[in-house]
């Protein structure tokens, strides 16, 4: 599972790029027909996109969607928690709609930095795909649905399966669903932090466990609520292990942590 980067870090500044047209749609239909003309790359808070001129990147146009209301915000409904891609981490912490899944906006406070909370969206996180980025493991934990839509089609599809999604017929992610049924709540331990990070939503009688490290995208795990927590562990795949750690040590140390997430949660409910 572990893949090594494509890109290599090169010695590039934005300087360096060349001109290009910058398109600020208002609305997803204004951005989709942007995309569509220009062949451009998505421009949200920009902060993963200036680590990517650095990789290499070189746009041919640049569609700034920071002005589209209609991917802002959070709202409640029969289907869940909505949360738009626009919103940045601060935004989203603060919204009262996500008192709405206990726990989880404390797990959302911890990431980045003061500068980056205030600037970085949801959306670009998600849709940056870097292994290192934490929303997807939350997300997966929660079971959570992406919004994606293109010039002729809309599709909802969980947001794991975002790291393998086809681009080319819905490139823009609108929104984000976390479903409100069972009264799902959320334990983070980001501690071990690069060497691994554990997300464990408890819905009902149910569990679901994620690992992730700096590396390998998400694993889950889902189990009844008196599952053992050594037991889930090891059925993390042969192959989930990195250049920094085993899979024996993930296995290890994830039950530990495991255990203490189970009773977090359990003081939660
Ligand atoms: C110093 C620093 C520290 C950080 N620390 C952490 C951390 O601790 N934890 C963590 O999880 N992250 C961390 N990050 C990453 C940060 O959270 C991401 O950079 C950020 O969320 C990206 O959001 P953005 O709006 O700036 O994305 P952009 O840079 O605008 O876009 C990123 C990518 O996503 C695409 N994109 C953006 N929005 C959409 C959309 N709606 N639909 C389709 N494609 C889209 C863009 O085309 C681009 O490829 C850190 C970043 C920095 C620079």
């Amino acid at each position: 599972m572990f893949h090594s980067p494509s890109a290599r870090q090169v010695a590039r500044t934005p300087a360096d790029l060349a001109p290009m047209p910058l398109y600020r749609p208002e609305t997803i239909s204004e951005a989709l027909a942007a995309l569509h003309e220009s062949g451009g790359t998505i421009y949200a808070g920009g902060t993963d996109f200036f680590a990517g001129v650095r990789q290499g990147l070189s746009p041919k146009a640049l569609i700034w969607v920071a002005a589209i209301a209609e991917m802002k915000g959070c709202t409640i409904d029969s289907n869940g928690l909505h949360m738009g891609a626009l919103n940045t981490h601060d935004e989203s912490v603060a919204a009262p709609e996500l008192d709405a899944v206990p726990g989880l906006a404390e797990a959302w406070s911890k990431i980045a930095t003061v500068r980056i909370r205030h600037q970085a969206t949801l959306g670009g996180n998600l849709m940056a795909r870097r292994e290192r980025y934490e929303l997807s493991i939350l997300l997966t934990a929660l079971g959570a649905t992406a919004r994606m839509v293109g010039p002729e089609l809309q599709v909802d599809m969980p947001v794991q399966d975002l790291w393998q999604a086809d681009l080319e017929k819905t490139p823009l992610l609108a929104s984000i669903t976390i479903p409100l049924d069972n009264a799902p709540m959320l334990a983070y331990e980001r501690s071990m932090r690069p060497t691994f990070t554990q997300a464990l939503c408890r819905r009902g009688q149910a569990l679901r466990c994620v690992m992730a490290t700096e590396w390998l995208q998400p694993w889950f795990k889902d189990a009844p609520l008196d599952a053992d927590a050594g037991q889930m562990m090891s059925g993390l795949p042969a192959d989930f292990h990195d250049p920094a750690v085993s899979r024996a040590h993930l296995v290890r140390a994830g039950s530990v942590f495991l255990k203490r997430q189970i009773a977090r949660l359990e003081d939660l409910a």
